[in-house]
Order: structure tokens, then C-alpha cells, then sequence
């Protein structure tokens, strides 16, 4: 397939990350924890679709949802009650969030944050978090991918993807992550010109560790005391519990990124936020300050199905994620002491991350990865597939409700595997 692949698609491929070294493996069908390769070989997904699937794979309610609006009609130029039933849900559940505006990404649902910080305040600039992921927005994408060479005191603004334009990066700020100090410096240099701070509360990238309370706390503080705004990227962790990362930390931000799990498996995004900054996309007095559209924007099958997940994640549902989040992260930790090996596991309810690496993580350089990790980190990801365990190839693992116990065990024992060997390389 990767042979057929290459001839039709650049290096074979739509979707850098799923990219793996020699080939990737084409998956076939889903069920429940598990995922068939086109070769017939079986593994516990632990990647879910980079944490979209939640819920695994067929989970009834979903597929009824989406059968019976397929018949209905799939896309209509017209809006549907489906999406005013998700709306209603994502606004009951999320405490900072008074109104939802959808979109068919991630990434799209950051850049209609990013855009409505600047309608409402009218300012160009935005800060983000160094090495911090959220989608492929040219100014979400800045200092995502940052060298040592480029290493100063603060992050310089570096860009990604080659041929960015200079005036993207001169409109993004990147900060070091957990640091109130440094946000303060640059908000007393330029608070008059940023129109937000972009914060994910547990940067995958930047290391999978929390954000601390306090600093959030006081990015809330320091923006709106320059009239700026506070957006959380909550496109994955919305997973880390019923109200999202927002409800853990007790913290409101003024907009929340959406995206993964609220689509049910479907291609979907959102910003939502306080009705007053919403008001940015309102039609209903003339042209908005931010006019948004979009072809399959709030289609109702993506609606239903992320209607029917939604629903069906209740706060049981969480208990049982975190119950078997902290078996792995503890078994895992065991397994690394076990076999003399440097490193560490980290993350919260459904997800983690597997460092080799010994001191604690802190931010994105702390987590940049020498050859020695790089080389490891690759075994781990293969070691695991050749013990039916498909994860991240950098180390992400994503939980879905359909595990059970049991089935934590055998990935602890893959894992146990996947490491015995790395141990005894030379
Ligand atoms: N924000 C975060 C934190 C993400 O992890 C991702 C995707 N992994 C995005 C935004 C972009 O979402 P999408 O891939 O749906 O565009």
C-alpha cells in the first residue's frame, strides 16, 4: 500500500504525524480498544486517532446517531437542530463557555479563537506557548519547532513550516511555559498591541505536564489588566475531565479552542466562549466584525455523533479513565526502574506521555530530544507495534472508555517488553 501510496501522494502520505520509518502500517477496521492492520494483525489503540476516539471504536449509540442521520441528509445549506443540541451540551458542561461556534478542525477552531481575540480587542498580536502544538495555522504554528541553536533567555519566534511570512512572526510572541515572570515582561513590553495569550493547560508537545494554577491564574490576571484576552486550546484536553481542563483548574478563560472528541470521530472544531467576545461572529446586525462560514460547518452527522459521544461521557466515565490512566503511568514508572532505564512517565486521566529522559520535565527544551532519546523513543514506538501496541511515535499514549483493567495489564506487559529490550541494547 505505501508503494501505491508513494506514487499519489507526497512521501505516500496526508498526515505527517501518522508517518513512520520505513512505512507506515494502514489500518483496517476498529473495535472497541482495538485496531486491525490491513495485514490482520491485531493492537490496543492507545493512540485513538491522536486522542479524538475516546470512545474506541462502534460504540452503539454513535453509529445509531449517524446511520439514522445519514438517511436524513448529510449536509444542507441550511443550519439544523443538531447542532443547537451540541451547542447546548458543550455550554452546559464547559463553565466559561456561554456560546459555541463550530468548524471541521482543530486547527480551525484555534484560528476562529485567534480571530475573534483580535475582532473583539482590535489588536494584531498573540502569545503563545514555546513548542506548544495547536494545529496548522500559520500563527499558531510559531516557535513550534524551535532548535537549541535559537535558544536565548526568551523564545525567539521561529517559524515552522519554511516560507512563513515575516509578519507572522512578528505578530507571535512565544513564552516559556509555567512562567509568570516572563509572561509579565512581555505584557509590560507590548501589552497595548496583543489582542491574546494561547494556552493549552497540558501542552502535548511542550511535554505533557499541567500548567500550574497559579500561572494560569495569573495569565487570566496579567491579560485582562492589558484588556487582552485568555484562549485555552482545549482540543485535547477536553478529554482530562467532564468540564475539560477548565473545570479541574477552576480557571475561566474568555475563549476555548474545541475540537477530537466532540465530533464523535468525525472531523470537527469550535470556539466557544463569553457571549460578549461571541459577538464578534453575530450576523444578525450587518456585516460581523468576524464573518465565518464554511461548506460542512456544523454538518449533522458530525453533530449527532459528537452528540451521542459526548453524551454517553459521563463522569463515571472519567473515573474509569483515570483508574486505568494511573495504573499504566505507575506500571510504567515501575517498568522503567525495573530495567535501569532514565526516564520517566507523565500525563493526567487519559493520557500520557513516556520520556527517556531523567529530570523532571518542565517545559518544551526540556523535553527536546537528544540523539540517545530519539533513538529510544523509536525502539519504544516499534517495540510496542511488534507487541500489538499502537501508539504515538513520540511517546503519546490515549485511552479510550472500552478498556478495562485487564486490558491495562497487557499493555503494561507490551510495554514491560518493549523496554526489557531497549535495556539491552548496547
Ligand atoms: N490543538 C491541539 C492541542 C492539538 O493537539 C491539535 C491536533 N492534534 C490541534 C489543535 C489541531 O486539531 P486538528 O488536527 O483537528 O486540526
Amino acid at each position: 500500500m505505501f508503494e501505491r501510496a508513494r506514487k499519489v501522494m507526497p512521501g505516500g502520505n496526508t498526515r505527517t504525524t501518522v508517518y513512520i520509518d520505513p512505512f507506515p502500517i494502514y489500518a483496517d477496521r476498529g473495535e472497541g480498544c482495538h485496531v486491525w492492520d490491513v495485514d490482520g494483525n491485531v493492537y490496543y489503540d492507545c493512540i485513538n486517532n491522536f486522542t479524538a476516539m475516546i470512545h474506541g471504536y462502534g460504540h452503539p449509540d454513535v453509529t445509531t446517531a449517524v446511520v439514522s442521520q445519514i438517511a436524513h441528509g448529510t449536509a444542507f445549506g441550511a443550519p439544523t437542530e443538531s447542532e443547537l443540541d451540541l451547542a447546548e451540551l458543550l455550554v452546559e458542561r464547559l463553565p466559561s463557555v456561554e456560546q459555541v461556534r463550530f468548524a471541521n478542525s482543530g486547527t480551525e477552531g484555534v484560528m476562529m479563537a485567534i480571530k475573534a481575540a483580535r475582532a473583539f480587542t482590535g489588536r494584531p498580536k498573540i502569545v503563545k506557548i514555546e513548542g506548544a502544538y495547536h494545529g496548522s495555522y500559520d500563527f499558531a504554528e510559531v516557535s513550534l519547532d524551535s532548535s537549541p541553536a535559537n535558544w536565548g533567555d526568551m523564545p525567539a519566534s521561529t517559524a515552522y513550516a519554511k516560507g512563513t511570512p515575516a509578519g507572522v512572526l512578528n505578530d507571535v510572541i512565544a513564552v516559556p511555559f509555567n512562567d509568570t515572570e516572563a509572561l509579565r515582561a512581555v505584557f509590560d513590553a507590548h501589552g497595548g498591541t496583543i489582542a491574546g495569550v494561547l494556552i493549552d493547560p497540558m501542552p502535548n508537545r511542550a511535554g505533557l505536564i499541567p500548567a500550574r494554577k497559579d500561572y494560569l491564574e495569573a495569565t487570566v490576571e496579567i491579560a485582562h489588566c492589558f484588556g487582552s484576552l485568555v484562549i485555552f486550546d482545549e482540543v485535547i484536553s477536553l478529554r482530562l475531565g467532564y468540564s475539560g481542563a477548565q473545570g479541574l483548574w477552576g480557571i475561566d478563560p474568555d475563549l476555548t479552542a474545541l475540537g477530537k472528541i466532540i465530533g464523535g470521530g468525525f472531523p470537527v472544531g469550535a470556539v466557544g466562549g463569553r457571549a460578549e467576545v461571541m459577538a464578534v461572529f453575530d450576523p444578525t446586525r450587518g456585516k460581523p466584525a468576524l464573518p465565518h462560514a464554511g461548506t460542512f460547518t456544523a454538518n449533522p452527522v458530525t453533530m449527532r455523533a459528537g452528540l451521542a459521544a459526548m453524551r454517553t461521557l459521563t463522569p463515571e466515565s472519567f473515573e474509569h479513565l483515570e483508574s486505568i490512566g494511573a495504573l499504566l503511568r505507575k506500571g510504567i514508572t515501575d517498568s522503567l526502574a525495573r530495567h535501569g532505564l532514565n526516564g520517566q512517565c507523565v500525563g493526567l486521566g487519559s493520557l500520557f506521555k513516556v520520556h527517556f529522559t531523567a529530570p523532571p520535565i518542565t517545559d518544551y527544551r526540556s523535553v527536546y530530544p537528544g540523539a540517545s532519546e530519539r533513538k529510544k523513543l523509536n525502539l519504544f514506538h516499534k517495540g510496542l507495534l511488534d507487541r500489538g501496541v499502537l501508539s504515538a511515535s513520540y511517546g503519546l499514549f490515549a485511552l479510550s472508555t472500552p478498556m478495562t483493567e485487564n486490558d491495562a495489564r497487557d499493555i503494561l506487559s507490551a510495554v514491560d517488553g518493549a523496554l526489557a529490550a531497549i535495556a539491552s541494547q548496547p
